[in-house]
Order: C-alpha cells, then structure tokens, then sequence
C-alpha cells in the first residue's frame, strides 16, 4: 500500500493521541551511519523525547541487542519506560524461552560468521548474542561482498530467517519472536488505547503489518505506523520523508500532548512497568 508522505507537523495534529510511543532506533530516533558503533542519538532528540516522557509511555524497540541500545543512551538526558532488543527476543515477558533458543542458535552459528572468515574486504559481522547482524557497507565491492554472505547464509543450520536492512543482513534463529510479536505484547501489557509505532527500515514492516491484526481490532484498539522514507512499499499508514523530519514531529507532538494533558489524567496509573529498567 503506497503511503503518501505527511509533513511532520500535520501528522502530529491529525493522529489519536498515543499513550504509548514505539520507535526504532537506528535511521529512526539515530540518522543512519557507516558502522553501528558510530551511531549516535542527537541531543535535541533526547531532550524532545525527555520533553515527552511525562505524558506517554515511550519503549524503544530495536534490532541492537538491550545492552548496546543502553550505552548508546547512556550519556542522554532521555530514559525510556522499555528497551525492548534484537528484534523483539529480548525485554518482554514472553522472550525468555526464544532467548535461550536463540544463544543455542547462535552458538551453532558464530564460528562461520566470525570477523577473519571473510574475503570480502569490509563486510563486518555484529555479535547480538540473540541474533546476528552482517553489514556490507563499507565494502568498497558491495555486490561482491552481498554475494558472499548470501553464500554463507544458505550455508547455516539450522537456517536463520533472514530480513534484509539496508545494505545489511539480520539473521534471526527460526521461528523467533520478531517487531510485530513485539508490539502487539508491548500494547497489551501496557493496556493502553493508542499507540504509536515509527520505523525505517525492513524488519519494522512487521509491526506496520500490526494495524490490520485482528487482537487490535477486537480491543478496538487505535495503532498509528509510520515508517521515515519513502523509497519503499511499505505497510506503514503514514511515511514522514526522512529522519531529519523526526525533530519537528516530536516537538509538534509534544505540544500537543501538552495541550491536552487533562485528557491523559485519568489513565497515568499504571502505565509504567519497571519491566526492564
Ligand atoms: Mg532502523
């Protein structure tokens, strides 16, 4: 379904008033770099996101694993209600089973994926204990690099589910957890009424593909998707043009929640979970 893109201040006045915020993190809440570990979450979007935190719950849900997401939020002045990691396998209730799957996995996985095993200059593997990442990037032969890991994924057992990012590979263990399973356990824990979730990239098509599940309907539930870009057929009701838009949406947002704080009295209680913090 082709979304046409909404400029960031009419989405924030047009959407139900979210009591819940998901957003990924890289090329989301973070502009995209070169190399993960160069990634960096700007201060003005920290303090926007701070801004907004007495007025929802806010849960960041991300392929990073929960540790990396932390020390990238570490020296920031926002501190969000859940870090949920590795792609929905780590910081819910229901991930403790597929966690333990998934380091066994990844154990089977790890000496054919390891730094040194590669002869393609630049291709660069990402140890997420729970699932793995290959990041072709900074190949100066991309093709060539893609190539390989392609190889060398069909070669894995047991054989991962594979989801495509840009210019990266996310391998997860079999019938893992994933963003849509994610979500959809994130609102009801959290029982509210409206949600929000905002991502980039491939792997967040899952929790696009939320809106239409039949949990919410039932629950007559209110999901707003929104996905940054608008390069690809996505699920997402919404797609804001690029990252650099998030700023003006976050402030936007919050001045409306600001506005309408007497309308979110009655149900603060009980929103925040000291699930994972
Ligand atoms: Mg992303």
């Amino acid at each position: 379904m082709p979304s046409r893109p909404t400029p960031p201040k009419s989405l924030a006045s047009l959407i139900p008033l979210p009591q819940l915020l998901v957003f990924d993190f890289d090329g989301t809440l973070a502009p995209l770099t070169n190399h993960p570990r160069d990634t960096v979450l700007p201060t003005q979007t920290a303090q926007l996101l701070a801004n907004i935190s007495p007025f929802c719950t806010i849960a960041l849900l991300t392929g990073r694993s929960i540790a990396d997401l932390r020390e990238k939020l570490a020296h920031t002045v926002f501190a969000p209600d859940f870090c949920i990691g590795n792609h929905g396998m780590e910081g819910l209730p229901s991930c403790e089973r597929a966690s333990a799957q998934a380091v066994k996995t990844m154990s089977q996985w790890r000496s054919a994926l390891e730094e040194g095993t590669w002869k393609t200059p630049g291709i660069f593997f990402e140890d997420k204990t729970l699932s793995a990442s290959i990041h072709f990037r900074e190949c100066q032969d991309q093709e060539s690099g893609q190539q390989e890991i392609l190889r060398r994924i069909e070669s894995l057992h047991p054989r991962p589910e594979v989801i495509e990012g840009k210019l990266v590979y996310n391998l997860l263990p079999p019938n893992s957890p994933n963003k849509g399973s994610a979500l959809i356990e994130l609102i009801a824990l959290t029982q509210v009424r409206s949600a929000l979730f905002m991502g980039d990239d491939v792997t967040d098509e899952h929790g696009f593909a939320v809106q239409t599940h039949a949990f919410l309907e039932q629950s007559g539930i209110d999901l707003t998707t929104v996905r940054i870009g608008t390069q690809c057929p996505t699920l997402a009701e919404f797609t804001l043009v690029e990252q650099g838009e998030v700023n003006l949406f976050l402030d936007a947002l919050h001045e409306r929640l600001f506005l309408s704080k007497g309308e979110f009295d009655h149900f603060r209680d009980g929103l925040r979970l000291p699930l994972n913090s």
